[in-house]
């Protein structure tokens, strides 16, 4: 089975449109939260998601833009995104993210949006902290998002790795568990603004990382004009 794995989506319908048409032989889309938020097109997003069937769950800013999770910890910025998303969000895309779960579990696959101990808030940002949360799930492998950074954290014996994820050169899985982060879609924040993506090849375990290009400047330009904050709309020039 192919799974496509894919996080941070923002409610960017060019990006998420680009890494679509990127996807071959794909049986399974996953997506690791944060759908909306940041972004101008949450209804679109939401629809492309359902006619693919994505298996989602929620993040801090799906939970902000319909009242279940507590903004206080937003940047202003981002604050000021999800007041917009929530009166942009029609009722099919409201009822669409009132129902994800934090968590989801599929044979020896976990999702959660940010940490398995924590899935709404906590990063995942470096070793010590992947270390902590390999006792909170109990999956081979527990897929995460939320920092927009792609990773592979291995537990190897008691120690936990940091394995370099390269496009083009596939990790392979072993018997070893991971928590991996397949990096954004919407917002990539590594310095490279092409989205991010991976796919999960079950029988080769193979995992693949992708980049792909996408009309940054349609989104910017459909940000400006519902009058989304012009850092927010900036920071996709630089995958920032
Ligand atoms: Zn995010």
């Amino acid at each position: 089975m192919r799974i496509a794995v894919l996080s941070d989506i923002h409610s960017n319908l060019p990006a998420l449109e680009a890494v679509m048409r990127d996807m071959e032989r794909i049986d399974q889309v996953w997506v690791l939260g944060d759908v909306v938020g940041y972004g101008p097109h949450p209804n679109q997003v939401i629809a492309a998601l359902q006619s693919v069937g994505a298996r989602t769950v929620l993040g801090n800013h799906d939970g902000a833009a319909i009242g279940t999770v507590d903004p206080k910890d937003f940047n202003p910025d981002a604050g000021r995104a999800i007041a917009w998303t929530g009166t942009a969000i029609d009722d099919n895309a409201r009822s669409y993210l009132s129902a994800l779960p934090e968590v989801r579990t599929d044979g020896d696959l976990t999702a959660v949006h940010g940490s398995p101990r924590d899935p709404i808030w906590e990063y995942v940002t470096s070793s010590q902290i992947a270390a902590l949360n390999f006792k909170a799930f109990e999956t081979r492998v527990c897929f995460f998002g939320h920092t927009h950074l792609p990773v592979v954290f291995r537990l190897d014996d008691d120690t936990v790795r940091t394995v370099q994820v390269t496009p083009g050169q596939p990790v392979e899985l072993d018997s070893k568990r991971c928590l991996i982060n397949p990096g954004s879609v919407g917002q990539p924040r590594d310095g490279d603004p092409k989205s991010s993506y991976l796919v999960l090849d079950t029988e080769q375990a193979t995992l693949d990382y992708r980049r792909v290009a996408y009309d940054v400047e349609a989104t910017q330009r459909a940000m400006r004009d519902v009058g989304l904050p012009p850092r927010l709309v900036e920071r996709l020039s630089y995958g920032r």
